[in-house]
């Protein structure tokens, strides 16, 4: 690893003011592996354990507010998002070990970057590590990677988990920075790689994510996050998929759908998700909402099944929460 400087702000505009070459820690389990793998070269790291980021509150508007410190288990743990976010606190349990969900925060979880076995690689050519080194990805080993939103430049998928959750939820951001404050929809805090693969998300230099707010969640019952691995534990998702429907007298009024394991970025296709309204569950309609969903994906050498696949998990995924039984068989309990 090599050296850095260290400081542990109080307040929120003194950890925010936009240094080159800083880094925020706060949980570390991500950030802390890519230094120690010469991945990651931070100047200066800013140590944000003591900014006041560590509530989950609920909103006027029915809502609720996460706090970007909040601990992954913590959030999956809270009373409020059991009761309103099943399909939350299921996607983050869904992910990593209960040791690192301890660790984790939220917002280390948003801006965690690609599990690449490439980029970890300094070795390796990757122009999101370096850019304009090539990407050693194509044409090589890459079973792992990304069918949706792939450039020539970059073929890795987005990690987490608790992102396509969020993603379904239609979650907003909140940041702040030198420039303020301001807000961004998680649908579009992640960046496509296109020509700039080295750029992950919308923050700005400084800037960083002080909560994420749920709207109010009419869904019930009826969600299910499936994730599809390549064993229980510590495997991040082949193919993964978020699903929360709005039922009432057998039609469904409204769904949000994300995709994991498969796209550059949380992958949501508003139109797959509007052919939902108004219909009544059946084969032929989850058929072509998959369709849609997969419509543009690219196989690279290896990484065709998850072509074939991810349909099949998102049908499976709209009829267990359409039939509200939304346990998948990889939910973990709190240990
Ligand atoms: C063995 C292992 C298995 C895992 N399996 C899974 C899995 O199955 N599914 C899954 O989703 N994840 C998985 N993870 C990833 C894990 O969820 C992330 O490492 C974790 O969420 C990152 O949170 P952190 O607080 O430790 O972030 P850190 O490591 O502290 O930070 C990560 C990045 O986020 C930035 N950052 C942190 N907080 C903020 C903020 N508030 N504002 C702006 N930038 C910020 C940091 O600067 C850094 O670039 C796994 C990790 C490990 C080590
Ligand atoms: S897929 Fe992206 S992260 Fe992986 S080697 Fe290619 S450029 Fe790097």
């Amino acid at each position: 690893m090599r050296s850095f400087s260290y400081s542990r702000p109080a307040t929120l505009r003194e950890a925010c003011r936009g240094m080159e070459h800083t880094r925020f820690l706060a949980g570390g389990t991500n950030l802390i592996d890519l230094m120690k793998s010469d991945v990651e070269r931070p100047v200066h790291v800013v140590d944000i354990k003591s900014l006041p980021l560590t509530r989950i509150e609920a909103r006027p508007d029915g809502g609720l507010r996460l706090g970007a410190l909040v601990s992954n288990a913590d959030t999956a743990a809270h009373p409020l998002v059991v009761e309103r976010y099943p399909l939350l606190a299921s996607a983050i349990l869904a992910g990593a070990s209960p040791q690192i969900r301890n660790i984790a925060t939220n917002g280390g979880n948003l801006n965690q970057r690609t599990r690449c076995h490439y980029f970890y690689d300094p070795a390796m050519a990757c122009n999101k590590r370096a850019s304009g080194t090539g990407c050693a990805a194509r044409g090589g080993r890459n079973r792992i990677m990304a069918v949706l939103g792939t450039s020539d430049d970059c073929i890795a998928t987005f990690p987490s988990d608790m992102c396509i959750a969020l993603a379904a939820l239609d979650a907003t951001v909140n940041l702040y920075g030198p420039g303020g404050e301001r807000t961004v929809g998680l649908r579009d805090y992640h960046c496509l790689p296109g020509d700039t693969p080295w750029r992950d998300n919308i923050l700005q230099p400084g800037e960083i994510v002080t909560a994420i707010d749920l709207p109010p969640a009419p869904f019930g019952p009826h969600h299910t996050y499936l994730k599809i691995r390549d064993r229980l534990s510590f495997a991040f998702a082949i193919v993964s998929v978020a699903v929360g429907l709005q039922v009432e007298d057998g039609l469904i009024r409204r769904g949000g759908i994300a995709l994991g394991g498969v796209g550059t970025k949380p992958w949501c296709v508003p139109e797959a998700e509007a052919l939902l309204n108004g219909r009544p569950p059946s084969h032929a309609l989850f058929r072509d909402v998959a369709e849609l969903l997969l419509r543009g994906a690219v196989a690279d050498r290896d990484n065709a099944a998850k072509i074939r696949l991810a349909p099949r998990v998102v049908e499976r995924a709209l009829w267990q929460a359409a039939s509200g039984t939304p346990q998948s068989q990889t939910d973990k309990t709190i240990c």
